[in-house]
């Protein structure tokens, strides 16, 4: 069943290694396996590791398969996912599916093993043997180079019941379990058949039946600290184990962990002091962890902290479907690192420290070389590039010479603490992230999509262009780019970049700067592209076009309709084509000089702009023989009054002044801007540049986090000094002052915006100058005066084709949507180009899919703190190559196979394997969920009988029972049929090519 996991056995799992090893050089998928320096060591509990990382306990270390593919990574040290009383399917009906959320800060509300206890116990053997076979088999490191650390709750007694205690007992000497003794006559076996080449008998017999000698205690929240302390002693005295104690954030009292979230902007993070009330204490904790090391001592046993667990916190956004749940990952970092500098400064440093909480690239260098290790993650790697980011860290501690703890250096955490609450890179952006997910749903097959392309208004070819400027062609990019955009230079300077919100490299550290690389190849190709003889272009027979309006809408019209071949002229009523870009967009933000390059660009393929000719009807053009009309007059007419009394400026009056009107226009000394969409940050940014102005205040409904203006936009107006008003209705302004409705927050709205409600109380704000930007509007004149049909909001009525309700008038740009932006104007200006002259602009499409595989694979998993490189080389390539669900799938449950003669790899879905915990819905970029609507492999019929996926199960040879398109049936995919081909392909391969994951525990693969 979905959500049930069912373990491989031993057998089936080093198959499946060394055949896929083998096969493609990768372990689990990970295919940057990471081959130990065989000098460095890092001594610990009396053995050593080879490196200092690995998976926390978790998601990453429940299944056999998760701990090996964390060692492919590099990992040496493995905290083993908590066991407990309480296990099995009881267990998991408690746990909540989706139970994981990790697109910024990570939730989750899962706890310990949804195996039974011991299944757990041999889930940890068998990895225990395929890691010490692995290594020495594709050499690797030294078998003994790694440690398993136990994690083991929640309290004395249920850990002293025989089922806790058998397993612990088991992993301190394992050598009489019967899968211990499997594994080790599978293996020998293996080496027998000489399936095994590097691994000897010898090396077989002394895999240590000693898994592990050490545990991290987890406890519950509210725990009584003389239990904590009963288990630990327990630990250390009874079972003679190396010891960590686990703390929770909420060590650090409850004023410092809201005081610190919030100046973070995690102030969304919602939780009460309860837990803070009711957990361990500071003055309980520090004498109690001061006894138990001396009791570790005494043993000659080693004892530290473990820090920190997760922070419990309230779902309030549906974030998951429970009541509280667990952050973890980039928020998480500054809490825990204060906590380990408070500990440490208290021990002096001498307290060992195993640290857990939002480590990532970014700091493990810092925390490694501070003293503080081991180090386990468990957020980075459920994110995009999965265990493949581990291999990051090797690089990054490759400095650091092996030895053993002494102390941790408590001035070197001191300023990595300080670094973390400065740096930004710990903070939430003021706006939340737009979701990242386009509206198709997933298609079980072929399904490699760049979310950039998908989420751009024109489709932009943009891993193309990003392509060609990383290999040094600017030429080719910039052709690329005009092929679907008639404005680069307006668009790579002001587009406001849907793009890079929707950027796969979000999920790494930011977008990717795509603007910025198109401006750059524009302005490198640009004079190089006008300076060549143009193409005679294909005349489109009989039409003569129209433009009425040189905005953005007009130009890129004329643009596509002459490239296209039809005669076509703009007229312009004002003196220079440009549009709101030209005469209300100030200076500050865009120059002249890249308006004009862009005004010739559309002129290049002969379409004529005749300035100051207002158009007021058609009849005189339709005598001069135009046949078809494109209004794009833009949206001009101010806004509907806001100030019940007073009077304000229109936004569009007061820039168009400022830019080409008065010097100086006399604003007095306070202005208030009232509105919070990007308009309302230019108005608000020029108003401060004017001579006399004091303060500039932006007046808005609700907070910053739900202005309509863009993160970037609102940065740059805080920076300007704009002094943001939150939560203030204007109602009118009288003498100077602005009378305000002060507002709070109520619940969201249909947008999903929280709806501001009237508090009654009145806000007073100095106001010399209303400014008001809160959305133009579109005048009808024209229209009305061509019969033109209008919507309810005044405007026109269009076809999919952008025709009006009169035949050959079509509108576009702002005039048709309302205030919009230039690049919906240029989509609108395509369309409606496609429509009057039949032409199609997509030349370079397949190009888009077209990167180099194996260096799109390289850049999987790898974090880059260097972002101002031009042009920018983070393109994951993600239509050539997504797979970012088997990245993030813990369990290893969504696998990529190559089909031949189908382009892109498929992605099976591993019903067994996986346990619903919805972390690749989570980053598929799709508005679907991977492990529901991907082909599924089930490995019984039972199991495909309670589940609804599209998949199939083997029968006998090439026979399958399939269930596709809502009807179940038995096919025989060796031959072609009424099936689908592709996916009768995809099928036929795995059987043929990847028996290893058909049916484990089902008998010999042929493929060894
Ligand atoms: C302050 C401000 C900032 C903005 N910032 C951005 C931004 O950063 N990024 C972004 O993408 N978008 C931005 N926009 C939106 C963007 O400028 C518009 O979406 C875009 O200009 C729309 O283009 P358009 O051609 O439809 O209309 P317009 O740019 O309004 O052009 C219409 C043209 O038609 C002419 N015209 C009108 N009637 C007639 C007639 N009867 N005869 C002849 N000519 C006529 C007008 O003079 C004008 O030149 C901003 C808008 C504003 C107001
Ligand atoms: S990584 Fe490249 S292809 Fe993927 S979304 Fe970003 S820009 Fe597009
Ligand atoms: S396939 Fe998806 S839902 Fe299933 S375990 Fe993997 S990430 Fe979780
Ligand atoms: S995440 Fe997986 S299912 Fe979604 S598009 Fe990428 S490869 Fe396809």
């Amino acid at each position: 069943m979905s959500d049930i996991m069912r373990p491989i056995p031993f057998r089936d799992l080093l198959d499946w290694v060394l055949t896929e090893y083998k096969k493609n050089r990768s372990i689990f998928g990970v295919r940057k396996v990471v081959q130990r320096d065989e000098e460095k060591r890092f001594p610990i509990f009396g053995q050593t590791i080879e490196t200092v990382y690995g998976p926390a306990a978790g998601p990453n270390t429940q299944l056999a398969q998760n701990l090996i593919a964390a060692y492919a990574g590099g990992s040496s040290w493995f905290e083993l996912k908590t066991v407990q009383k309480m296990d099995g399917r009881e267990l998991a009906k408690c746990v909540p599916k989706p139970c994981i959320e990790m697109r910024d800060e990570g939730y989750n509300c899962e706890w310990s093993t949804e195996l039974t206890v011991e299944e757990a116990l041999h889930e940890y053997i068998k990895a225990w043997f395929i890691i010490h076979i692995i290594a020495k088999e594709f050499d690797l490191g030294d078998p003994d180079g790694i440690v398993f650390n136990m994690s083991v709750g929640y309290d004395l007694d249920g850990i002293r019941q025989p089922k806790v205690n058998h397993f612990i007992d088991t992993m301190i000497d394992a050598s009489k379990d019967e899968v211990f003794q499997d594994c080790v006559e599978t293996s020998l076996e293996a080496v027998r058949s000489k399936k095994l080449h590097h691994v000897t008998i010898r090396d077989i017999r002394r895999i240590p039946s000693r898994i592990s000698d050490s545990v991290t205690e987890s406890t519950l929240h509210g725990c009584p600290p003389a239990e904590i302390e009963a288990i630990a002693s327990y630990m250390l005295k009874t079972k003679k184990l190396n010891t960590f104690v686990k703390c929770n954030p909420t060590l650090l009292g409850y004023e410092y962990a809201r005081r610190t979230l919030d100046g973070l902007g995690f102030d969304y993070i919602a939780f009460d002091d309860h837990h803070f009330t009711t957990d361990l204490q500071w003055k309980d904790a520090v004498p109690m962890l001061e006894r138990l090391q001396g009791e570790a001592d005494e043993l000659g046993l080693s004892f530290g902290v473990k820090l920190t667990n997760t922070f419990p916190v309230d779902v309030k956004a549906h974030e998951l479907p429970s009541e509280e749940m667990y952050m973890s990952g980039r928020a998480l970092f500054p809490l825990t690192i204060e906590l380990v500098r408070r500990l440490s400064e208290q021990f002096n440093g001498k307290l060992r420290i195993s640290y857990c909480g939002g480590a990532d690239y970014f700091n493990i260098h810092d925390l490694v070389s501070a003293g503080v290790w081991p180090v386990t993650v468990a957020s980075t790697i459920l994110k995009p590039g999965g265990y493949e980011r581990l291999s990051q860290f090797y690089e990054v501690l490759s400095d650091i010479p092996g030895k053993a703890f002494t102390k941790v250096d408590v001035s070197a955490v001191t300023k990595l603490e300080k670094r973390a609450l400065e740096s930004g890179r710990y903070s939430k952006p003021v706006k939340p992230l737009p979701s990242m997910k386009v509206e198709d749903s997933l298609p079980l097959m072929n399904c490699f999509l760049a979310p950039c392309t998908t989420s751009c208004p024109i489709h932009q070819d943009i891993p193309a262009y990003l392509q060609a400027m990383e290999e040094g062609r600017p030429y080719d990019a910039f052709r690329i780019i005009v092929e679907k955009n008639a404005l680069p230079f307006i668009t790579g300077t002001l587009c406001p970049h849907t793009c890079a919100d929707r950027c796969m490299r979000n999920h790494y550290e930011e977008g990717l700067h795509i603007r910025e690389v198109k401006l750059q190849a524009a302005e490198s190709a640009y004079d190089t592209y006008m300076s060549e003889p143009k193409r005679p272009a294909p005349k489109a027979s009989g039409k003569k076009a129209a433009v009425i309006g040189a905005g953005p809408a007009g130009l890129a019209s004329a643009f596509f309709l002459s490239r296209a071949g039809v005669e076509t002229v703009v007229f312009e009523k004002r003196p220079e084509a440009g549009g709101i870009v030209k005469y209300a967009i100030p200076h500050f933000r865009i120059e002249d000089r890249k308006i004009e390059k862009d005004v010739k660009l559309c002129q290049r393929f002969g379409a004529r702009i005749i300035t100051g000719k207002e158009i007021t009807d058609l009849e005189q053009l339709k005598r001069d023989g135009f046949t078809d009309f494109v209004l794009a007059t833009g949206a001009w007419k101010g806004s509907a009054p806001v100030l019940k009394e007073g009077k304000s400026m229109d936004a569009l009056d007061f820039l168009t002044a400022v830019k080409y009107g008065q010097d100086s226009l006399n604003l007095g000394k306070d202005v208030v801007v009232i509105g919070g969409g990007n308009t309302a940050m230019d108005v608000a940014r020029a108003a401060v540049r004017q001579r006399g102005v004091r303060t500039v205040r932006l007046v808005y409904r609700r907070t910053k986090r739900y202005m309509p203006a863009d993160e970037e936009e609102l940065r740059m107006a805080l920076e300007d000094g704009v002094i943001f008003e939150e939560l203030l209705a204007p109602v009118s302004l009288k003498d100077g002052t602005l009378v305000c409705s002060v507002m709070k927050l109520g619940e969201p709205d249909e947008s999903g915006r929280r709806r501001p409600v009237d508090t009654g109380e009145k806000k007073l704000l100095p106001a010399d100058t209303v400014i008001t930007a809160v959305g133009e509007r579109i005048d009808a004149t024209l229209y009305e005066k061509l019969s033109v049909k209008l919507d309810e909001k005044g405007r026109p009525v269009v076809d999919e084709q952008l025709q009006t309700s009169r035949p050959h008038i079509y509108a576009v740009g702002d005039g048709r949507r309302g205030p919009a932006t230039v690049v919906k104007a240029i989509a609108d200006a395509a369309r409606c180009a496609q429509a009057i002259a039949g032409a199609h602009f997509d030349r370079y499409e397949e190009e888009n899919a077209a990167g180099d595989e194996a260096t799109l694979l390289r850049k999987k998993g790898q974090l880059t703190a260097e972002l101002s490189q031009q042009p920018d080389p983070r393109c994951l390539g993600c239509a050539t190559v997504c797979e970012v669900c088997t990245d993030v799938c813990p369990n290893r449950a969504n696998i990529a196979i190559k089909v031949p003669g189908l382009k892109m790899d498929q992605i099976l879905h591993m019903d067994g394997m996986c346990n619903e915990c919805g972390n690749c819905a989570v980053f598929c970029p799709y508005s679907g969920r991977p492990y529901k609507d991907k082909l599924t492999l089930f490995w019984s019929k039972e199991d495909m009988d309670s589940s609804e996926n599209q998949g199939f199960l083997v029968l006998k040879g090439t026979n399958v029972r399939l269930r596709f398109a809502g009807t179940v049936q038995e096919v025989d995919v060796a031959e072609k049929s009424d099936l689908y081909e592709p996916l009768r392909k995809f099928i036929l391969e795995v059987i043929q090519h990847h028996s290893y994951l058909l049916a484990p525990g089902a008998g010999e693969h042929a493929e060894l």
